[in-house]
């Protein structure tokens, strides 16, 4: 085969793949045909709930910047936060297949769509991290949906993540249990693991954001572990404190 053969080979079947992959694809919401980049269309994407305006340390939605009535009272442990969606459908489904139904593709799709609206403070960051599970749910689950969702945002944005930074003990599923609950029990089950951070500007990286408690007593860890900073960056907030 001559040089300009090869070329055209190589070119046509490229061609075909790409236009055999437009072709099949479909929106996952909206199931029509999808010619947009991801897994959504771009109509869908943009009708995903979301807030204009946020508190700068907690992301709860505002109906201006600034900070919330919560936080100013309290500030928490840690510094910022950036959150993509409010907590609703479809959210709560797609966190539902991949912590409850163990679809670990879906932490590549969430990590996607995190993607498209990184924090603005994302240039400052030395490094991720994430909430260890409880051993037993790592027993149950195989796996740990928010370090999934940390990796993959290591790679595409080349960070480092540290896991282990703080060590969770048994009992402390936060699932059912109420605001005072969740903040008393987080409390009482996370420890120091006993790293040091060398003065770095650390991010947590969760799927979701509820009281904000598990945040806070992780951000407590993580400074007195050293860390300069503490930032938090979530898939989705729910709405109220
Ligand atoms: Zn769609
Ligand atoms: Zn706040």
């Amino acid at each position: 085969m001559n040089g300009s053969n090869s070329i055209i080979k190589k070119v046509y079947l490229r061609l075909k793949n790409v236009l055999s992959s437009l072709l099949n694809k479909t929106c996952e919401l909206c199931l029509e045909d999808n010619f947009d980049e991801g897994f959504l269309c771009a109509d869908c994407e943009n009708s995903l709930p979301q807030s204009q305006s946020r508190c700068q340390m907690c992301a709860i939605p505002l109906l201006s910047p600034g900070y919330c009535g919560q936080c100013l009272a309290h500030k928490p442990a840690f510094d910022l936060s950036h959150c993509n969606f409010n907590y609703g459908a479809p959210i709560d489904s797609w966190l539902h297949q991949l912590k409850d139904q163990r679809k670990t593709q879906w932490a590549q799709k969430l990590a996607q769509l995190m993607l498209l609206n990184p924090p603005p403070f994302l240039t400052e960051v030395d490094v991720f991290t994430f909430v260890p599970s409880t051993r037993w749910s790592l027993i149950k689950r195989g796996f740990n949906p928010g370090e999934l969702i940390t990796r993959e945002l290591g790679r595409k944005l080349n960070k480092p993540v540290i896991a282990k930074l703080a060590k969770r003990s048994h009992g402390s599923e936060q699932k059912n249990l109420n605001r005072q609950q969740r903040i008393n029990n987080v409390h009482k089950h996370f420890h120091s693991a006993g790293k040091q951070l060398n003065h770095q500007h650390i991010m947590l990286i969760d799927d979701v954001m509820t009281t904000g408690s598990t945040a806070h007593t992780m951000a407590t860890i993580l400074k007195v572990s050293g860390a300069s900073k503490v930032s938090v960056w979530c898939f989705a907030r729910t709405p109220k404190h």
